[in-house]
């Protein structure tokens, strides 16, 4: 199977007419609890689209934790190794969005913070049995850095989403198999400026310089540039109806490792990451939005 291993959050999201100021009360709309985390809806998006997968993460012991372990677990996640930690409360994101659709975010990570190295060592078995790991950046560095080194020992294929962007050793670029950087991650990590194609080029080639082996420079609508030693490619986007496009990069994710580690063909896995991206971004929601396999071959069969 393939094993996430990330953060899980609960948004609580409100509408407001106008955010308030310093010292300023408002009242919004009745809150909506959504669930989310980077690693959440990634091993969910995987499950939609029909792989095995199990979550590895923790949660707190509270109404937000055990409705975030069973969100995953009725869709199918194995959440064998999504532990129920009482020394803090659950991952929060804290979401109000405004009347033109911008929004205010603030992320209490909580039970996130205390996925340690030790769990991950506690679990090499686990790891060096499963056909790819999935990470991004929203549990302590130290423990990304660890599973990294554990699954490219046992040569299990590393796949990593860098939200929130920081600063990545060359030790760790050089065991991921696959960096997913969208534009304003690349521009963090590399200091280069993607305004079109050409400076997503001169990205990525940066990346590659700083030990990244293939790298999936995300281009919102215009879809991905692929490129590792060499070689370059772009993979334009799908056209749709762009509603939402939150978590179209976990979608995206989601559908590149699995439809990689099933046939271990780039293009076809990257085209079909697009649509999966696609189809996302014409829906509201994070979780709510992911698409099934069956979509994903529809919009490919167009
Ligand atoms: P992230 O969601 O991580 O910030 P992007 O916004 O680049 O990353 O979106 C990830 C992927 O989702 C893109 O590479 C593309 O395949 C797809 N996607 C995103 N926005 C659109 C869009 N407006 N139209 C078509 N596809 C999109």
């Amino acid at each position: 199977s393939i094993v996430v291993i990330g953060s899980l959050n609960m948004d609580l999201v409100v509408n407001v007419e106008d955010f308030p100021k310093q010292g300023e009360t408002v009242l919004a709309s009745d809150t909506l609890f959504v669930p989310g985390g980077k690693g959440a809806n990634q091993a969910l998006a995987i499950s939609l689209l029909g792989g095995q997968v199990s979550m590895i993460g923790r949660v707190g012991q509270d109404a937000f934790g055990r409705a975030l372990k069973e969100n995953l677990q009725k869709n199918n996640v194995d959440v064998t190794y999504t532990y129920i930690d009482e020394r803090r409360n659950s991952g929060l994101a804290f979401i109000s969005v405004g009347k033109n659709g911008d929004n205010r975010i603030i992320v209490s990570p909580g039970a996130n913070s205390l996925l340690s190295p030790e769990d991950i060592e506690a679990l090499e078995e686990v790891i060096a049995k499963a056909k790819g790991v999935v990470l991004q950046l929203e549990i302590p560095l130290a423990t990304v850095e660890r599973a990294v080194e554990i699954a490219s020992k046992h040569n299990v294929k590393v796949f990593l989403d860098p939200a929130p962007a920081q600063v990545l050793s060359r030790s760790l670029l050089s065991k991921v198999d696959f960096i997913f950087p969208n534009e304003n991650e690349a521009m963090e990590l590399t200091g280069v400026e993607i305004y079109d194609l050409e400076t997503a080029k001169t990205a990525a080639a940066k990346l590659l310089e700083m030990g990244c082996q293939q790298v999936l420079l995300k281009l919102g609508a215009k879809g991905v540039l692929f490129a590792r030693e060499n070689y370059y490619h772009h993979f334009p986007g799908f056209e749709v109806e762009v509603v939402d496009t939150t978590a179209a990069g976990d979608a995206f994710c989601a559908g590149f490792v699995l439809s990689y580690l099933e046939h271990q063909e780039l293009a076809g896995a990257i085209t079909y990451a697009n649509a999966a991206g696609a189809l996302t971004s014409t829906r509201l929601g994070a979780q709510s939005s992911l698409p099934t396999r069956e979509e994903v071959l529809n919009l490919l069969d167009k």
